[in-house]
């Protein structure tokens, strides 16, 4: 076995077995140690803690990476349990959190805390649908509108061309954009339970042939980038992409006291100085205090994309204070989420999202990403509680450096 191991490392070195073929002359896991093994030479670099895993990985080589020669591991923790009142997730759950920031999960433990004492976060879906735009180049401005026309008025032949290519993909709609000879079709489907970036390219593509051999534009690429995806825009937080998702609670002053140690005005007066009027000044398009903290946090648990965590902390945060205490509100226009497809299969992914009750495909199609994604909304308002909380109280640093240095004083 050395010896063959031995021998195909030379084959490597020589350029006559290339790294990216291993997988077609052996099982998947003797690929992977092989390849490791070769880059630990390359690179004079020990590997081991690489090569330490325990995810099956046969579809992981075919699926999810290429060239792999490991894995890297982050620490998963829990937080919760958290009541979520929504119209898919219901009760209580404990969330499953991977990273490798001290402090993150012990302050969303804080916020989940609080909403539970309180009786749980409403969350509601407001808006679901992926969305792909290709771009097509037109002749003139006069083709260019055209050819937006015929798109516009050619929905149902459009959709049925997207829907020959998926089983569970449905075509909800689409809007044109034009400018000059460029034009955009921005496709929208419902994806059910995939976040659905593969199943809507896939589909875009078929309608796309479609728009090109009925106008005579041409299709220049499957994505123009007013999809837009994985880049922070606008066109996602005023039309929304994926789940449009807002959770909120209503804390009574007495829990504002006890759990965060300050007071409703205090809370949303943080809120509106640092969270509204800093992020206009900044020209964010997150106004939250770190939305992307406890989203990349849940989605590398659970097998997400990690590069939506882009769009998905295009969130706002507000904190009306009202009567007997403050309601804080969480609203996230572009949250790209889904239980079945990408990462999600992967065994120790997977395994997280059964902590939360969502792995794979919902009886009724579509359900389990939804739960998902509202879960994910009451998380995201879990860490904005804390967070203004301890922004409120003045205890951030103590925080940290208690919790994310080790407890150093
Ligand atoms: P996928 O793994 O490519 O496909 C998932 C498939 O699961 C669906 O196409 C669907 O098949 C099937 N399915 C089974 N049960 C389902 C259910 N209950 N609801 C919905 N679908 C069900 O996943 P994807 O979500 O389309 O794409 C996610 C992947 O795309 C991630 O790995 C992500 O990193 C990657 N990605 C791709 C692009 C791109 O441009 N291609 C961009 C960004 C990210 P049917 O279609 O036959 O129904």
């Amino acid at each position: 076995m050395v010896y063959i191991m031995d021998e195909q490392l030379a084959k490597i070195r020589s350029g006559d077995l290339k790294l990216y073929a291993l997988e077609k002359l052996m099982p998947a896991d003797e690929a992977v140690s092989l390849r490791r093994k070769y880059i630990e030479e390359e690179t004079s670099t020990d590997l081991s803690a690489v090569g330490s895993y325990s995810i099956p990985i046969d579809r992981v080589v075919v699926r999810n990476i290429e060239n792999m020669i490991g894995c890297v591991q982050i620490p998963v923790g829990v937080a919760g349990p958290v009541v979520v009142n929504g119209e898919y997730a219901k009760g209580s759950f404990w969330l499953p959190v991977a990273t490798t920031e001290g402090a993150l999960t012990a302050s969303i433990n804080r916020g989940c805390s609080a909403i539970t004492k309180a009786g749980g976060a409403e969350v509601r879906i407001l808006r679901d649908g992926m969305t792909r735009a290709p771009i097509f180049a037109a002749t003139s401005v006069a083709h260019a509108t055209e050819v937006a026309r015929w798109a516009e008025d050619n929905l149902l032949l459009l959709k049925t061309a997207a829907e020959e290519t998926t089983h569970h993909g449905e075509m909800i709609g689409l809007t044109t954009y034009v400018v000059g000879t460029n034009v955009f079709v921005r496709f929208e489907f419902d994806t059910k339970d995939a976040m659905g970036m593969n199943m809507v390219t896939i589909a875009s593509e078929a309608a796309a042939k479609l728009i090109e051999e009925e106008t005579g534009a041409r299709m220049v690429s499957t994505s123009g980038n007013m999809c837009c995806d994985k880049k922070p825009s606008a066109i996602n937080v005023i039309e929304g992409r994926g789940k449009s998702v807002s959770a909120g609670v209503f804390l009574p002053d007495e829990m504002v006291a006890s759990v965060f140690k300050t007071d409703a005005k205090t809370l949303a007066e943080v809120n509106m100085r640092k969270n509204l009027v800093g992020s206009a000044r900044a020209v964010s398009l997150g106004f939250n205090a770190h939305a992307a903290n406890a989203i990349a946090a849940i989605f590398l648990a659970c097998g997400q994309d990690p590069a939506h965590v882009v769009e998905g902390s295009n969130a706002i945060t507000t904190v009306d204070a009202v009567p007997g205490g403050v309601y804080v509100a969480v609203s996230l226009p572009s949250l790209q989420v889904g239980t079945v497809g990408g990462g999600t299969t992967i065994a120790t992914q997977n395994a997280c999202l059964s902590i939360l009750g969502v792995a794979g495909g919902g009886e009724n199609p579509g359900d389990n990403a939804k739960a998902f994604a509202e879960i994910v909304a009451v998380a995201v308002l879990a860490g904005e509680l804390s967070l203004l909380g301890a922004l409120g109280a003045q205890h951030l640093a103590k925080a940290h450096q208690e919790l994310g240095r080790g407890g150093s004083k």
